[in-house]
């Protein structure tokens, strides 16, 4: 039996924006509407409220960059899912690798927060991927398992309301893309692991992200199991973001 699933494109703004920079975007991303795929941004914690704003009713979901495993408490500068929800907001990206690595988020630490996510409401978009030693050592399929196991365990049926990210750390922000081939056969080795722990599995939105463009987009969405894009630095220009939108459907 196939499903059908409805593919997903999430922007990653990063640490970037400014009042102006936002409004210009988001206006030039409404503009480009209807899609036929379902599209997200996710920005900055001050943008929240603004962003909330300008996309109210309009379809374009919006939501985080990051959230605390905690609840409430003595955490300076961490925000909380029920601080996110409060706003409204939809997603938040858990465990992209520049947390990981600038911040030293263990697994467990990202599942904790997909965790927490999932327990308000918001839907996690979970990043998983190798780095460049991990890949050329023939680690690619041990790494990208034991990330997503710790989040298996922690949310145990749940696991099926997630988002799965697969972004190889060697392709963000570097132009190199994985292949479409080298990226489906990531997702497909995902998918089976996801099928092991979830009835939904096959129902999931498993997205690829890794300098996707509006040039390769369009091969990438043409794999069986990549379900749309993690995005970042083509999300920051609509006339890129929509394209690539444009390409999921
Ligand atoms: C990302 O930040 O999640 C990402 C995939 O970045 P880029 O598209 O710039 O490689």
């Amino acid at each position: 039996m196939t499903t059908t699933r409805r593919k997903l494109v999430v922007g990653n703004w990063k640490m970037h924006g400014s009042h102006k920079a936002n409004a210009e975007l988001l206006e030039g991303i409404l503009q480009a509407r209807p899609f036929g795929a379902d599209v997200a941004v996710c920005v900055p914690f001050p943008y929240l409220s603004e962003t909330a704003v300008a996309l109210a009713a309009s379809g374009v979901g919006w939501g985080a960059q990051d959230v605390s495993q905690h609840e409430q408490g003595a955490y300076t500068g961490e925000v909380s899912a029920a601080m996110l929800h409060e706003f409204g907001c939809r997603w938040v990206i858990v465990g992209h690798s520049e947390r990981r690595q600038y911040h030293a988020e263990s697994d467990t630490v990202v599942a904790e927060k997909a965790k927490a996510a999932l327990a308000r409401g918001i839907t996690p978009v979970v990043c998983v991927g190798e780095t460049l030693a991990q890949r050329e050592a023939g680690e690619t399929e041990h790494v990208v398992k034991r990330q997503l196991s710790a989040v298996i365990h922690a949310l145990a049926h749940c696991v099926g309301e997630i988002v799965v990210a697969y972004e190889p750390v060697w392709a963000i922000g570097t132009g190199r893309t994985a292949t479409p081939a080298q990226a489906q056969e990531v997702h497909a080795l995902l998918r089976a692991q996801l099928r092991a722990a979830s009835p939904r599995a096959d129902a999931m939105r498993l997205l690829y992200g890794g300098s996707v463009k509006p040039d390769n987009a369009r091969e990438l969405f043409a794999q069986p199991d990549i379900d749309g894009a993690l995005v970042g630095g083509a999300s920051l220009k609509a006339a890129d973001f929509v394209a690539i939108v444009r390409a999921a459907g």
